[in-house]
């Protein structure tokens, strides 16, 4: 076996010129040695970010897969998956060229703030170094441009106007709080202000660019991928194997077949929350206006932390009690308030070290609701009623993304857990909803079911959506329809959907796509050994592997039985 030569060749080093060519990535994962290096995103960068890939490329298949143990022979796939995508995006796909919001310095600044893997000085001294790479950036941005889409030239507009906040009053109170002297802070501030001024300049050079994609003087592109590039990004992506056609087409079945159970669970509980009143006959009228009483039945903004802080624990005990997958106590995930320049849309996330700080803690972030206007807080609160607020959770905690991960850091392979697949660690997640749902969690109450159902109506629907604009040319009209009327969103929602849509293409697949494929494989096994089948023991093995593709799981599974 070569395992040891693919070691050598892929350890080590190779991430170490793998970060020094993507700092940004490195400093979000916790590797911090090129911190005070921003790549100038020019052709030059591009160039050797392709040579990079092509040698790498060729010096993986100089090992032949057939020779390496199975663990081993799954990171080879994932890498060169990598490389062949890496070309792919630089070549082929090239949204460099038509993506204005590719380009945006907030983040690892922002993470160079925020973290504490040095003293402050020293993270000012390489925030201060950063900087002065700044107008070259968008420099070399704005050269790379040649017609956009407008969506995503407002998008980069929108991000970097808010990219700005990271350059801002707290910025400076941190310079104020440091030990640098007189003459290193002369310089942070002068470097200071020629950045805010670069993306500033960049804003406006959008928002002039955005006025002539509108007159049609440049001529726009489309946000939709089209049926070009879309399979290609998907197979490259999500690695399930199966086409994007397929996938889709099993999300029209799948949505007819929630609807079928979601109907019957309404009819069973018209009656109990509307005895005088007749059922609609319609069977989508029918889900919706049930579904619309049991989202009544909510906390209020102010118990909303509070009420996590209870459900965390109430879940673990749950998963261990039934069997289902083993946890660390030694791990807790410590629920807080989400940090203020961190709050977007989403309610609720995991914020987890990465594989270079495993032993940092793992927060459960939930955005205070008391300070939102009154109607946001109510209609996020309706979403997440009495009844759907445990399926968030599941998802992001508790058995889902923090269970996963915590798992995925005891996997000894950095591979696997630096090219994680979207697919699988989504599908976990979604998974995960339905394994608690099965096992009880709900007391198999009707509520309970159809509100789940529901959710999990959510990641069929953004398949269907995904693959339907971007490949079929759905319009804004259908994919209304599809997400309010066929999929009980709120307007809000399904209008925060299409933004998203039309700025995003091929991730919102993967929820649906990592699910499906889970639980085939658990079905496949479970056909396949009958008696023997353990389903704590198949969580566990299934997540041993870390965060790789289901497809490379699967084999890998198969082959140990
Ligand atoms: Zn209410
Ligand atoms: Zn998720």
């Amino acid at each position: 076996m070569s395992d040891a030569a693919f070691r050598r060749a892929f350890g080590e080093q190779f991430f170490d010129r793998l970060w020094q060519l993507k700092p940004d990535w490195a400093i979000a994962i916790g590797y911090y040695k090129y911190a005070d290096r921003l790549v100038v995103p020019d052709e030059a960068a591009r160039a050797e970010r392709l040579e990079q890939a092509d040698r790498w490329l060729a010096e993986l298949r100089r090992i032949d897969p057939a020779t390496l143990g199975p663990a081993v022979r799954a990171d080879w796939a994932m890498l060169e998956n990598e490389f062949l995508a890496e070309r792919w995006g630089l070549t082929e796909l090239k949204s460099w060229q038509w993506d204005p919001s590719v380009y945006n310095v907030a983040e690892p600044f922002a993470l160079l703030l925020d973290l504490t893997f040095a003293p402050l000085d020293e993270r000012l001294r390489l925030f201060g170094r950063r900087l002065e790479r700044v107008p070259a950036y968008y420099a070399a941005a704005k050269a790379s441009i040649e017609n956009p889409s407008r969506e995503h030239t407002q998008l980069a507009i929108e991000q970097n106007r808010g990219a700005l906040a990271v350059f801002g009053a707290e910025l400076e109170q941190a310079l104020e709080m440091s030990g640098l002297d007189a003459r290193e802070r002369a310089q942070f501030n002068e470097r200071l202000s020629a950045a805010r001024g670069a993306i500033e300049d960049y804003v406006r050079s959008l928002e002039a660019l955005d006025e002539r994609l509108a007159s049609g003087a440049v001529a726009a592109r489309s946000f939709r991928l089209g049926g070009d590039l879309y399979p290609q990004k998907f197979a490259l992506e999500i690695q399930s194997g199966d086409t994007a056609e397929a996938l889709y087409e099993r999300a029209l079945a799948e949505k007819d077949v929630l609807h079928a159970r979601m109907r019957t669970l309404a009819e069973i509980l018209w009656p109990k929350y509307f005895p005088n009143e007749a059922a609609p006959s319609g069977a989508l009228d029918l889900i919706g206006r049930v579904i619309a009483r049991l989202a009544e039945d909510h906390v209020a903004p102010a118990e909303l932390l509070d009420e996590v802080k209870r459900q965390i624990p109430e879940l673990e005990r749950f998963v261990t009690e039934h069997g289902l997958v083993e946890l660390d106590p030694s791990k807790p995930l410590i629920v807080r308030e989400t940090p203020p320049h961190k709050r977007g849309i989403a309610g609720a996330s995991i914020d987890a070290p990465g594989p270079y700080d495993a032993a940092a803690p793992t927060y459960y972030n939930v955005n205070p609701l008391d300070e939102e206007p009154p109607e946001r807080a109510e209609s996020w609160l309706r979403e997440y009623n009495r009844w759907m607020l445990p399926v968030l959770n599941i998802h992001e905690a508790i058995p889902g993304h923090y269970v996963q991960l915590l798992h995925a850091n005891r996997a000894p392979s950095l591979i696997k857990s630096i090219f994680g697949n979207g697919a699988m660690i989504e599908g976990w997640a979604v998974y995960a909803e339905r394994l608690m749902l099965e096992s009880g969690y709900g007391e198999h109450r009707a509520e309970a079911w159809l509100v789940y159902s529901k959710w999990n109506l959510r990641s069929v629907c953004n398949t269907i959506l995904d693959y339907g604009v971007h490949v079929l040319g759905m319009t804004e009209a259908e994919a209304l329809d599809l997400l309010t009327r066929q999929a009980f969103q709120s307007e809000a929602e399904a209008a925060d959907k299409w933004r998203r849509v039309q700025r995003t293409n091929v991730q919102l697949t993967s929820y649906f796509s990592g699910y499906a494929a889970i639980v085939d494989l658990r079905e496949q096994l479970k056909r396949e050994r009958r008696g023997s089948f353990d389903l704590k023991r198949f969580h566990e093995q299934f997540l041993s592997y870390g965060s790789a593709p289901v497809r490379v799981i699967r084999e890998l599974m198969l082959a140990e039985g």
